[in-house]
């Protein structure tokens, strides 16, 4: 009953990534203690994407956080 990630650490990030199922933009990324590598919709947990996409929309995050930083 919702608590199934509960336990769990899972960062939820805002990506540059939609998901096909809901079109959400907020997604699960296991962290250093999980092996996998699946990135889950935060909305409705429909593993979106691999690494690849993933590295994709994580260096564009950098990139708006370094901006940011230059602005700050
Ligand atoms: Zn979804």
């Amino acid at each position: 009953m919702g608590g199934q990630y509960q336990g769990r650490k899972m960062l939820k990030v805002t990506l540059d990534l939609r998901c096909n199922v809901c079109g959400g933009e907020q997604f699960l990324l296991p962290t250093l203690s999980e092996t996998s590598e699946d990135v889950r919709c935060a909305s409705c947990s429909a593993f979106k994407c691999k690494s690849n996409d993933l590295e994709r929309a994580m260096s564009t995050a950098q990139r708006q956080k370094a901006a940011l930083a230059i602005v700050a």
